[in-house]
């Protein structure tokens, strides 16, 4: 089994997209930084591919800081395109990311050619929390264009610096058994699209050979590194259902609430900062399902 998410509406956002970016200096694509190759879409980058590029890890704060690095490196040795590192809600470095985009466009800016720019993500990647960062507490203006989308809002962040939101929502699309995994565990995608037991089975089975200090120091098991690596993830489940407390009659183990333990330690950081894919483990599912 995999993970299963066919959201509706893609192929309306996918023709609004296209119309938008006609008119686009820049785009941003706000990735989850635990995730960025998961939590990106690519019927963005076919739509876009000709635009600029600033790709946005945000959470970088949930985020390893180590795998931030290999992955801003992949992004900023792509032509055209630049990466940085982002915490939402922070309003300094939200403010630099004007200035990255601006660099990206060094022919656009002045009243008469505003940089304008498209920022897109999937849902729950942070997209609001940036929005409202930099607008701040400046009453920046924001409203319907005529002639598109009604739901499209401009704001306007400096005199010659318009930022658009994405007409539509951009749905994560998963085209690799992996990513599927990531988003769920990250929460991008509905619960009923996934099966919580599952999830925590990929999650251990990847966390024990990515970071196994972490798993250790939350969870113990009493194990060196080198057996923790051999332990099937079922067995670290079930003992971390034990030890939790998450048991039903008869002393058994309630995977399932040991399986939502586990996925909530883990987007609460409970067991550290984590990033769950490197840009080369990511490379090797696309080249994969290729060939499958
Ligand atoms: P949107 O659906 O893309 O607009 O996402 P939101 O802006 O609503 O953010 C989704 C959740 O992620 C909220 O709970 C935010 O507080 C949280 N969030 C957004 N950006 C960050 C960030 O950089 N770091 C952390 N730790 N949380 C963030």
């Amino acid at each position: 089994m995999s993970v299963q998410w066919f959201p509706g509406h893609m192929h309306l956002t996918r023709q609004a997209i296209a119309e938008r970016v006609k008119s686009i200096d820049v785009v941003i694509e706000m990735l989850d930084a635990r995730l960025p190759g998961s939590s990106a879409n690519p019927l963005l980058g076919e739509l876009t591919k000709k635009r600029p590029s600033l790709k946005v890890l945000n959470k970088q704060d949930l985020a390893d800081p180590e795998r931030t690095a290999l992955w801003l490196a992949h992004y900023n040795a792509q032509p055209g395109t630049r990466a940085i590192p982002l915490d939402a809600g922070v309003a300094a470095p939200a403010r630099a990311l004007i200035a990255a985009c601006r660099e990206l466009a060094p022919n656009r800016g002045g009243m008469v050619k505003p940089l304008r720019v498209l920022i897109c993500g999937i849902p729950n990647v942070g997209k609001s929390t940036l929005i409202n960062t930099l607008v701040g507490k400046r009453s920046a203006k924001t409203g319907d264009e005529a002639g598109v989308t009604r739901t499209e809002q401009r704001l306007v962040l400096a005199d010659d610096f318009y930022l658009y939101d994405t007409p539509g929502m951009l749905w994560p699309r998963i085209i690799v058994p992996q990513s599927g995994f990531h988003l769920a565990a990250s929460g991008a995608v509905g619960r009923n699209a996934y099966d919580d037991q599952e999830v925590a089975l990929e999650l251990l089975d990847n966390l024990k050979l990515a970071y196994p200090a972490l798993l250790l120091a939350r969870y113990g098991f009493g194990l060196t590194a080198e057996a923790l690596a051999q332990a099937p993830a079922e067995e670290l489940l079930d003992a971390i259902g034990r030890q939790r407390g998450a048991l039903v009659s008869g002393g058994r183990v309630d995977a399932q609430k040991a399986a939502e333990l586990v996925i909530g330690d883990f987007r609460a950081t409970l067991m550290g900062r984590i990033t769950l894919e490197t840009p080369e483990q990511y490379l090797q599912w696309l080249r994969a399902g290729q060939v499958a």
